[in-house]
């Protein structure tokens, strides 16, 4: 049985629609795999992709993030996130029926796309943009978690 369903979804979200849960994933369970064709930045830019349909997977690589992946929304306050296996785990345990969600900023170093946020957390940045701009406690989170992109993470220490 698959673990989460589609949905329409109450995030601002280009396509209207989230992935909820099925049944109880665990933290550190995995979800799904990112999965979609490779691309450069200038020609996501070229097709105008916006940043909720491509997956920035290196310093200049990104993927045309294909469904179900591409239709996981931004949230603030995150419950799953993406490993350097571009595999999407829970990062806390999430319940039947709740939409899943990661943070957009994790896998965002580009200097060039932000996108509106209106997740209703209450440390919402208003704004989705690259992992620079994140609050530095809530970055130090996410590398621990192994949850940032390595073409990111390698500019930051890691405390262990
Ligand atoms: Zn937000």
């Amino acid at each position: 049985m698959a673990k989460f369903f589609v949905k329409e979804t109450n995030y601002l979200s280009q396509r209207n629609k989230g992935l909820f849960t099925s049944q109880t994933i665990y933290q550190g369970e995995e979800i799904l795999k990112c999965t979609g064709k490779e691309f450069s930045l200038e020609e996501a830019i070229a097709k105008g992709e916006l940043e909720s349909n491509v997956l920035q997977v290196a310093e200049k690589g990104y993927i045309d993030f294909e469904e179900p992946g591409v239709l996981v929304n931004h949230s603030c306050n995150p419950n799953a996130g993406i490993t350097k296996s571009l595999m999407l785990i829970a990062i806390r345990d999430i319940s039947t029926g709740e939409e899943i969600t990661f943070d957009y900023s994790t896998t965002m170093d580009e200097d060039y796309w932000t996108m509106k946020c209106s997740c209703g957390e209450k440390t919402c940045r208003k704004r989705v943009k690259d992992f620079k701009y994140v609050p530095k406690e809530l970055q130090e989170k996410y590398l621990q978690l192994g949850i940032v992109q390595a073409f990111i993470e390698k500019k930051y220490k890691i405390p262990f």
